[in-house]
């Protein structure tokens, strides 16, 4: 069996396979697509003490300095199911979607998020060149610039506060007759000069000049009235999912899905730690779930030490 069985080759599930195999111990990396999120992102700003780099780059280098250690990495394989241990101290273990069964006296669940699509037309052919998902990665992109966010729940409202001081001009855009948001979020938000907010609206679309994003056209759902808005840039905040569906019958999960854990990155079973965008972890960044795989897997291995020698 492995001592660390890690789920998930995002930033935290590299992370933690890093720091657990610098401890000596016998680690696995199952992951269904190496490098995670990161993949799917271009510039990245973010990333302190490195100015600028690009996802697939930072996921190659992910994956080369997970692969100076050793580490037995099975790329390409989804977790399908988690059979936690039955007693404290025993083997857990992780089936996956091609049968094999894998043991481990401790597990690390970093199977990261989603974000919610509109699924609308340009959606997918404007991202990164205009559609974003995520305010503090992308927002100075668009300085100076004019902007919608779609989504009038907390994360929508708090990235269209946050959008309103950086950009020119802010368009929320809401599905429902009203925002979802805390009051307190929507009176700041209405207290902010540039930012016009449209309720009842469904987005139809996401428009572009083949190059970059030019506008969206969106129908009011009172009158059906079609709209158009110039703009450069369009951030949808209708959602950023767990990937946890596969974890509801092992572990204790919130009611959006996230992954409970303590400070120290354990979850309600024993010997089973999580980190990362899968996780209640407040904020969803590539230093933190970095910084919460490598808390994680220094959990695992103070546990590790704790068990009986067999
Ligand atoms: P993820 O990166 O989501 O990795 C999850 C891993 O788990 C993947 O390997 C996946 O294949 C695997 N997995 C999932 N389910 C299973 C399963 N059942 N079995 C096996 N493997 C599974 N953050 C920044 O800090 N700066 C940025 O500029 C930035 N830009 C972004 C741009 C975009 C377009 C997106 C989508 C995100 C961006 N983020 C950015 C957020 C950042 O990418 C995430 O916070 C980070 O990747 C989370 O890391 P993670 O390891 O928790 O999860």
């Amino acid at each position: 069996p492995y001592d660390v069985l890690i789920v998930g080759g995002g930033p935290a599930g590299a992370a933690s396979a890093i720091y657990t195999a610098r401890k000596g111990l016998r680690v696995g990396v199952v992951a269904e697509r190496f490098g995670g999120q990161v993949l799917d992102t271009m510039g990245i700003e973010n990333f302190i003490s490195v100015p600028y780099t690009e996802g697939p780059k930072l996921a190659a280098q992910l994956e080369s300095h997970v692969k100076d250690n050793d580490v037995d990495i099975m790329n390409l394989q989804r977790a399908e199911k988690l059979i936690p241990a039955k007693h404290e101290g025993g083997l857990h273990e992780v089936e996956l979607a091609n049968g094999a069964r894998l043991k481990a006296k401790t597990i690390i669940l970093s199977t990261g998020a989603r974000w919610r699509q509109m699924g609308v037309p340009g959606e997918d052919e404007y991202r990164n060149k205009g559609v974003a998902y995520c305010p503090h990665c992308d927002g100075p992109l668009f300085k100076g610039k004019r902007v919608a966010v779609i989504g009038g729940g907390n994360s929508g409202v708090e990235a269209a506060i946050d959008l309103a001081g950086i950009v020119a001009h802010v368009t929320l855009i809401e599905f429902d007759s009203e925002l979802r948001a805390d009051a307190v979020l929507q009176r700041k938000l209405a207290s902010l000069p540039n930012v016009k907010i449209i309720t009842s609206a469904l987005t139809t679309e996401v428009k572009g000049n083949g190059e970059k994003v030019t506008g969206m056209a969106y129908k009011n759902r009172e009158d059906g009235s079609q709209h158009d808005i110039e703009l450069e840039g369009i951030f949808v905040q209708i959602g950023l999912v767990p990937n946890t569906e596969w974890l509801k019958d092992a572990i204790a999960l919130t009611p959006r899905g996230e992954i409970e854990i303590d400070a120290r990155g354990e979850t309600s079973q024993p010997g089973i730690f999580a980190a990362g965008d899968a996780t209640t972890v407040p904020y969803k960044q590539i230093v933190i779930a970095m910084g919460a795989g490598s808390t994680a897997a220094l959990s695992a291995f103070d546990y590790l030490i704790r068990l009986p020698a067999e």
